[in-house]
């Protein structure tokens, strides 16, 4: 891969051991006082119960994670987390102390339990793939972009399996319509069409892969990590987990520079909580919205609706205020079932916390394009 990261050699020969696992300026900053308490940076590669993998500038190590266990689940250690180390003397090296989270992929309340559940912490790219093998849904699309804006992630859009596509520059167009103001990428794995651009554009932070089971996930993960990491799924059962073949971490630096996460959880999503992030994959209707007579217009049968009016102009398709309506519909039932204060506990915390991020982000690398 072309090296255009603009970092002379010989300094980046001195970069920090941990920065191909996405160590940074603000990291180090934010891991400053427990350096100073002795306490080592790790990332986190894998979660048990009571204990995780993480990796540290001197190799992988399994530490304790029981000093930091909370009643709260999402307090809970979990993949792409930084965290204080104790090296300890003798037995396992013990987690002392998380850093706040830049973002978060939370599992939110289902039926039976009420809690949230966090996924996959710091993660700065959610790479949505959709098949071109089979038309592409783009209703669900749309429910991957509301989970991937609400985590405070940045979503990218990749087009799989374009060998198999009748008509891709088409499939491009529509996923644009559905994605606004999201980058879709074309990629084939069969004849390495863009695997290159995706490789550069996660080649700055981290990145989550997210997609229906047969998207073609897993065979993204081994192409752009440059290994057989996971097995495809001609080789195994239809549960879309993508099972590990030769190791079992969830977390890998990829060759080209940038963190790839991928684990179960995030694998197996059903109905996440999307909150703010169905007004963000909408923008054309909320823009819309704001020129309906009624404030608190719902878009179904009002007068002076600017929504309805964009529909039967054709300039708004009707599938997607549909979706739209189905996506917040679904976000309300799962509001009403979610335990308040940690929600408004989960938004005040990582609001802020991501707020920070994106403007050390940008101080480091320019504005964003
Ligand atoms: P996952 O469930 O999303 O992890 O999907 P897999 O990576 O297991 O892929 C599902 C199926 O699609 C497998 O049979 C893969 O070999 C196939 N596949 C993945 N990528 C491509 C591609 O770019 N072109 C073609 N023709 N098949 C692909
Ligand atoms: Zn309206």
């Amino acid at each position: 891969m072309p090296d255009n990261s603009g970092t002379p050699r010989d300094l980046r020969a001195t970069a920090h051991p941990l920065a191909p696992y996405g160590w940074d300026e603000h990291t180090a900053e934010a891991f400053a006082p427990y350096g100073r308490q002795g306490l080592v940076p790790a990332r986190v590669v894998r979660v048990d119960r009571g204990r995780c993998d993480a990796v540290t500038a001197d190799g992988t190590v399994r530490a304790d994670t029981a000093p930091v266990a909370s009643p709260d689940p999402v307090r809970a250690v979990c993949t792409g987390d930084w965290a204080a180390l104790d090296p300890g003397t003798g037995g396992l090296p013990a987690v002392r102390a998380l850093l706040p989270r830049r973002t978060a992929f939370v599992r939110s309340a289902s039926s039976t339990r009420s809690e949230g559940q966090v996924l996959a912490a710091n993660v700065d790219h959610a790479v949505i793939a959709v098949s071109l093998a089979v038309e592409p849904d783009l209703g669900r699309l749309e429910r991957f972009l509301a989970l991937a804006w609400e985590s405070g992630a940045q979503p990218l859009v990749v087009l799989t399996k374009t060998d198999l596509a009748p008509d891709t520059a088409h499939a491009v167009a529509d996923a644009e319509a559905a994605a606004p103001g999201v980058t879709v990428l074309p990629v084939s794995a069969v004849t390495g069409e863009g695997l290159d651009v995706l490789a550069a554009a996660l080649g700055g932070g981290t990145a989550v892969l997210l997609g229906q089971s047969g998207a073609g996930k897993s065979t993204l993960v081994n192409a752009l990590v440059g290994q057989e990491v996971l097995a495809v799924q001609e080789t195994r059962a239809r549960d879309g987990k993508g099972r590990h073949t030769t190791t079992a971490r969830e977390l890998f630096a990829l060759p080209g520079g940038g963190v790839l996460i991928d684990t179960p959880g995030l694998r197996g999503v059903g109905l996440w909580d999307a909150g703010d992030g169905v007004g963000r994959t909408f923008p054309d209707i909320e823009e819309l919205a704001r020129a309906c007579r009624f404030h608190d217009c719902a878009h179904a049968a009002e007068p002076g609706c600017a929504v309805l009016a964009a529909v039967d102009d054709g300039t708004l398709p009707e599938r997607r205020l549909e979706s739209y309506r189905k996506l917040l519909r679904e976000n309300q039932y799962l509001a009403a079932r979610t335990d308040a204060r940690l929600r408004s506990e989960l938004r005040r915390d990582w609001k802020q916390k991501q707020a920070l991020g994106r403007h050390m982000m940008e101080r480091k690398r320019g504005p964003r394009r």
